[in-house]
């Protein structure tokens, strides 16, 4: 049997149920985490990454949201371990934490109306292929710009948003999409950040591009500079500027670090996956299963 948290325990999955009129679901009122579990066969254990940072941002998500989580982040972080154990998957997993406001009741506004705490998860493998590079579009969907949302804020009815640049760019045949900000910079992916490489310098969006400030983002910086002594900039990116880019690659919880081959027509480099982007992937893979002691402080063990 499948469990969720829910209502301040650990539940049987099928329990974790909300009706039809619970608020978050009409107005998108609710912010969420997407939190990655590393199974790790060897060891018998499962790592899960950069636990304290997600709840830290979910803290400052519901803040926004005038929710107030009633548990503390060492908390949390123990509820977690305690319903990943419960569920007893030996793979990967998606751990998705959720704040919302969870009273049925019509009307907008953030103010008196009743929320609440709830954790899943589930097994889950490779998000975005991470092998052989994908091919994105430019989104013809501006991303919602960080004057029209708090900024930093993971926040659920802003996905309608990344959705509709995800559904463009399967429509077109495209993988994933990259979005630009209200300023015409390059932003992100639809729930990816983005990096550049150039003659051996990586560069990525600034938060003042409207940017979801990614954990993966930093991670991968201090990977960059520490593992490689790259230089890793936070510079605003002109759309232009992809086609020229020697590497591009995706980053994000589920995205990990996914190559970008093509943007639009334009194949990216030599139309593979370039030598730094593969170096970054062969230190992060191994840091985020635990197989480097340098970076177990990344990690949270469940056993
Ligand atoms: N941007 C958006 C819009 C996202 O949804 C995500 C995934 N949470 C990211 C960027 C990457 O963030 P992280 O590395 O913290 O998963």
């Amino acid at each position: 049997m499948k469990f969720a948290f829910f209502k301040g325990e650990i539940v049987p999955f099928e329990q974790a149920t909300v009706s039809i009129m619970t608020h978050a679901f009409n107005y998108g009122t609710g912010c969420f985490e997407g939190i990655r579990g590393y199974w790790n066969e060897d060891q018998q254990q499962m790592y899960i990454l950069k636990l304290k940072e997600h709840y830290q941002r979910l803290l400052s998500s519901a803040k926004a949201l005038r929710i107030k989580i009633n548990f503390s982040i060492p908390e949390l972080i123990n509820i977690t371990k305690e319903l990943v154990r419960k569920n007893g998957y030996q793979q990967d997993v998606y751990i998705r934490p959720l704040a919302y406001k969870s009273e049925a009741k019509i009307g907008l506004g953030l103010h008196n109306i009743a929320d609440d705490f709830a954790i899943f998860l589930a097994p889950f493998g490779e998000y975005l292929d991470i092998s052989k590079g994908i091919k994105v579009c430019l989104s013809k969907y501006r991303r919602i710009a960080s004057h029209a949302m708090p900024l930093g804020a993971k926040l659920t009815g802003t996905y309608f948003n990344s959705s509709l640049a995800k559904a463009e760019a399967l429509d077109r045949g495209f993988v994933e999409a990259i979005t630009l900000s209200h300023k015409g910079n390059v932003a992100e992916g639809s729930g990816e950040n983005i990096f550049m490489v150039k003659k051996g310098v990586l560069y990525t969006p600034p938060l003042s591009d409207d940017i979801l400030p990614g954990i993966t983002r930093l991670a991968v910086m201090e990977l960059a500079c520490r593992e490689l002594e790259l230089n890793a900039y936070e510079k605003s990116i002109k759309p232009s500027a992809l086609f020229t880019a020697d590497e591009l690659f995706f980053t994000g919880t589920g995205a990990q670090i996914s190559p970008i081959t093509q943007v639009e027509k334009k194949k990216i480099g030599k139309g593979k996956v370039g030598p730094i982007t593969k170096q970054l992937q062969a230190i992060y893979f191994r840091a985020v299963r635990g197989e480097n002691p340098k970076y177990k402080k990344w990690l949270a063990s469940v056993y």
